[in-house]
Parts: C-alpha cells; structure tokens; sequence
C-alpha cells in the first residue's frame, strides 16, 4: 500500500488526509489547521473522496503525518489498495431522504477496510438512498439504501476515468450487518481472479458477474432508523 503523496511541477508534495468519510470532529479541525499552519501550508482543499488535500515542502511530511496521527487522521491510502470510503450525509436529521444509515456503515466499512491491498485501486461509496450523492453507481463497492436497513449492492463500477464504468448489481435487500460477508467474498474472488494491475470492472468483464455473486438469500429489511441518531453521532464529540 502506498500513501497518497504527490509530487508537484514545482517540487512540492500534495498531501491527502483521510478523516472519518469526511467527518471531523472540532478537535481534530483545530488540530488539523495548527498541525497545517506549523508545516507552512497556506491552505487545505476538500477533495472528491471526502478527504482533505494540502500542498508542503517534502521534508514537512513526517511532522505532519506525527501530528495528524495523533488526532485520529492519517495520509489517505493510495496505489494498489482500498482507498477512503465515501459515504453521504445518511440519517434523517441531516438529509431527510436518508432511508437508513449510510454515513455509519462508510465509516464502519472504511475502519475495516482502507489500506488493504488489492490487484488495483478499490473505491467503496454508500448512498441513503437512489439519488445517489456519493456516485456509488461509479464505484468498485457500491451500496445504495433501498429501505430501512436495506442495501443494494453493485460492483465494477469506475469513476474519474477516461473509460466510465457503470457498476452492475449483485445483490438487494442486504442489510448493513452482513454487508462485510459480501464485500469479503467479493474481495477474495476479486484477488483470486484479477490478473495483476487489473481493475474489477476489467476481470467482471472478463470472468463474468456470476463469479461474484455470493451465494446469499434477499433479505426482508429489518430495524428503522431513529430521526435524531444522525444528530446524535455528530454531537458524540471529540
Ligand atoms: S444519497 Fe440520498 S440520503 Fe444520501 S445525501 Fe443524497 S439525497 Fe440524502
């Protein structure tokens, strides 16, 4: 696994910094703009990904990955590996078409998995619900919420690319407690028949989506998500 460090024309380094699907506490804002401020950056820029980009010299980067480790944040992953998840807003009390809880089970979902190498780079993105915020349709992982703790889940799709790929769907109904067996079978069929360097989309187009499948039955839905949890995890604090 590689970190997400790149140098620039002018021979300086952007940084990518990875926070909780893009969710800060004031803590770690604070901590984040003094650790930035200290290594001389003018600056921080949000990313696509939900994370956080800054432009240093290259011998401030140690100083700075010490310090943003210690709040809880690292330098995003990069390469051959399970990048930062995006997940959206989820819950209702921050967007009301939430149908169940899309911001936890990206972070969920992103502490568990993010910096495991993979054959290529691997994108996870979670939506509340069909709109589709976070583009999971363009993701390697994609889940969408379909119901009260429901998900359909879609793989092989690709974003950000020359060659856009729309992600096809496996599975529905999947309830966010066994979303990690599926992503699990799919990750190890993933390193099984992937050649080297190769995309998902690339080896389902190769091997066929069957190969994929995991041998799980629909679920009902099951559980409602409570109109104030969304606010409750933001105000859980530092
Ligand atoms: S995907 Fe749906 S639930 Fe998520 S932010 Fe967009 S509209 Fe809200």
């Amino acid at each position: 696994m590689g970190e997400a460090l790149f140098r620039q024309k002018n021979g300086l380094v952007a940084v990518n910094i990875a926070a909780a699907c893009g969710v800060f506490t004031p803590g770690q804002f604070q901590g984040l703009a003094e650790a930035v401020r200290e290594a001389g950056a003018g600056a921080l820029k949000l990313t696509s990904r939900q994370t956080v980009v800054l432009i240093l010299e290259e011998d401030k980067i140690a100083g700075l990955a010490e310090k943003i480790s210690g709040l809880g944040l690292r330098i995003a992953p990069y390469g051959n590996a399970i990048r930062s998840v995006k997940a959206c807003s989820g819950g209702p009390g921050l967007c009301p078409r939430a149908l169940a809880d899309a911001l936890g089970l990206g972070i969920e979902l992103q502490n568990r998995y993010m910096g495991q190498d993979v054959p290529k780079d691997f994108k996870i993105a979670v939506a509340g619900c069909i709109r589709g915020c976070t583009d999971p349709h363009c993701a390697d992982f994609g889940l969408i919420a379909c119901g009260k703790d429901a998900y359909r889940v879609l793989i092989g799709g690709r974003g950000g690319s020359p060659s856009p790929e729309r992600g096809k769907v496996i599975l529905e109904q999947v309830r966010s407690s066994r979303v990690p067996e599926v992503l699990d079978f799919v990750l190890a069929r993933y390193r099984e028949l992937a050649e080297p360097g190769e995309r998902l989309c690339k080896t389902v187009g190769r091997v066929g989506l069957k190969e994929f499948i995991p041998p799980f039955i629909a679920e009902e839905p099951a559980g409602s998500l409570q109109d104030d949890e969304f606010g409750e995890f933001l105000r859980s604090g530092e």
